[in-house]
């Protein structure tokens, strides 16, 4: 950092639109403290700083780490143009005509927060900085109140400071905002504890939405690398439908040996009772997941197919998190594939931001012919692991496993036990996270952020927004901490096993205690009699 940068952890919502070189600051000696043996300050990783060029290029006056990268604008018409073009996206994220789908939640949480301050304590980003003012579940919502009343209301630029408090909007205002919209996990917890139900996290998925589909500025790792790629070439991985089948069929191999069972994963079969969609982020780094589904599937006579059609083949719809038309794009190319195939329902696979997109936020979207039924995998996996189809035996499972709750699929949803059920039955010395459930703490990787590592970001996500997950997991082993025993802990989302992965390479989590992550096909397999054993390597990777 340099030396002339003056930097506070008390922030007034005013100074976002004062110019210095940086807004706040956090350091590591602020954050919320980890349990042993994470404990020691001066064994926390070290921050990356950055260089003096990038800071030159890009705009690092938030909090000095830098997510989205925005180049500051050269001459005062780019900065004018910039503050014009993020007024006009707010013109139309605040016209039913443009944004049909979230205008009413979003006018709602604008218009009714009472300032109390309580959805504060529930956010693990405000929490884990050592509750730094900026990361505030509200601080953005206030901003972005206050740019209404004073630039778009009639009157405002006169008035609007009587209504909730002065703000000027310039390019550092609007480069801040975009940033800002990136320290939030969109997991909803504030939403949970808010009285009056306001949902600051849906604020800032709505900022997300003016700069990318107004202002064209979004993070690569989910615009260009993610939806953008998918949409082209088949998946975000990169995968064009014949490197998927042939990747499949390399863990077809494996998982036959590995098992000595016969597995042969089914593709574009037509009239198929069940159209599985992976994220396909779990076919280059987790094989063995969709190789346990395979497995389990097959064994319990289900009629199943993959699609190889484009975009078909992926679970991903990363325009969830940023950006309503590439969602859109995404939420029908599934359903085209499971039209095509005339498959009686989709199962999303282990992936949280994949249930909900295709699930909750896509049926408005997916109406007439488009309303195919649509499972979630954990429920299809309950109803087969109680169904007596698989031969189990819990005790090939016996050693501690605890469980993640991913925020999509467990608060977002609903979907809270269907996995404990399956976990109860399979895995004997199974412990619950605390808190767990509905009210369980995101990975820290929610809303892109697992997969996004620019610039210095990497350490803001795993040693902020990460930080209240890993004190939970260690907390959850407290009784067996030592690394003579293997302990496992069950992320039934691919998001999340990436950011616990980083998490657990970050602090060095494997050698440490023995910590492993996967998902919950895995547990099944490893548990079924007629498979080889064990089906669970215990490899960090
Ligand atoms: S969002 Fe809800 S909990 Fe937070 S300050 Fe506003 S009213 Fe209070
Ligand atoms: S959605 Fe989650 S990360 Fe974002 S402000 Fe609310 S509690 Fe914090």
């Amino acid at each position: 950092m340099r030396r002339d940068v003056k930097v506070t952890k008390k922030l007034n919502i005013k100074d976002i639109g004062t110019h210095s070189d940086q807004l706040t600051q956090v350091s590591i000696d602020d954050l919320m403290p980890l349990p042993p043996p994470y404990d020691r300050l001066e064994d926390q990783p070290g921050w990356k700083g950055l260089t003096g060029a990038q800071r030159d290029k890009f705009d690092a006056s938030l909090d000095g780490f830098i997510a989205v990268g925005f180049p500051k604008p050269a001459t005062s018409e780019e900065e004018e143009k910039l503050v014009e073009s993020f007024l006009s996206g707010l013109q139309k994220l605040l016209s039913k005509e443009n944004n049909w789908t979230f205008l009413q939640q979003l006018t709602l949480s604008l218009e009714h927060c009472a300032k109390c301050q309580t959805c504060n304590d529930a956010c693990p980003i405000y929490e884990a900085s050592g509750q730094n003012d900026l990361y505030r579940p509200t601080y953005r919502s206030e901003v972005l109140r206050r740019i209404i009343a004073k630039y778009i209301e009639p009157g405002g630029k006169f008035f609007g400071w009587l209504k909730h408090g002065d703000i000027d909007l310039n390019w550092q205002t609007v480069s801040r905002l975009l940033e800002l919209s990136y320290r939030c996990t969109l997991c909803r917890r504030c939403a949970q504890t808010c009285p009056i139900g306001v949902d600051n996290g849906l604020i800032t998925h709505e900022l997300r939405k003016i700069f990318s589909m107004e202002m064209g500025i979004a993070p690569k790792e989910i615009h260009e690398k993610g939806s953008v790629l998918q949409l082209a070439v088949g998946s975000s991985t990169g995968m064009n439908s014949l490197a998927v089948k042939d990747n499949i069929e390399f863990i077809d191999d494996d998982m036959s040996e590995l098992t000595g069972i016969p597995v042969k994963t089914v593709w574009d079969k037509e009239g198929a009772d069940v159209l599985l969609l992976h994220n396909a982020g779990e076919i280059l780094a987790w094989p063995e997941n969709p190789g346990a589904f395979a497995i389990i599937l097959e064994a319990a006579g289900i009629s199943w197919t993959l699609s190889s059609d484009l975009a078909a083949y992926d679970a991903i719809n990363y325009g969830l998190w940023y950006d309503d038309a590439q969602f859109a794009r995404v939420a029908l190319k599934h359903v085209e594939a499971a039209k095509k195939l005339k498959v009686k329902k989709i199962v999303v696979g282990e992936c949280g931001h994949a249930h909900k997109a295709l699930m909750i936020i896509a049926d408005r979207l997916l109406t007439g012919d488009n309303a195919i039924p649509r499972e979630s995998a954990l429920v299809l996996l309950r109803d087969i692991v109680m169904s007596g189809k698989l031969q189990l035996d819990p005790s090939r499972n016996d050693f501690p496993v605890t469980l993640h709750d991913p925020c999509n699929m467990v608060r977002l949803m609903g979907i809270v036990e269907p996995q404990r059920e399956i976990l109860r039955k399979i895995a004997p010395q199974f412990r619950e996270m605390t808190p767990h459930g509905v009210n369980n703490y995101c990975c820290g990787g929610g809303s892109g952020f697992a997969i996004m590592s620019p610039f210095n970001f990497q350490d803001w996500r795993l040693s902020i927004s990460g930080r209240m997950k890993l004190k939970q997991i260690v907390e959850a082993f407290a009784d067996c901490p030592r690394p003579e025993i293997n302990k496992y802990v069950c992320a039934p989302c691919s998001n999340c096993k990436g950011q616990i992965r980083d998490l657990f390479r970050y602090y060095g989590v494997w050698d440490k205690q023995r910590i492993m992550y996967g998902g919950i096909a895995e547990l099944i397999v490893n548990a079924m009699t007629n498979v080889k054993h064990p089906f669970i390597q215990w490899e960090f990777r």
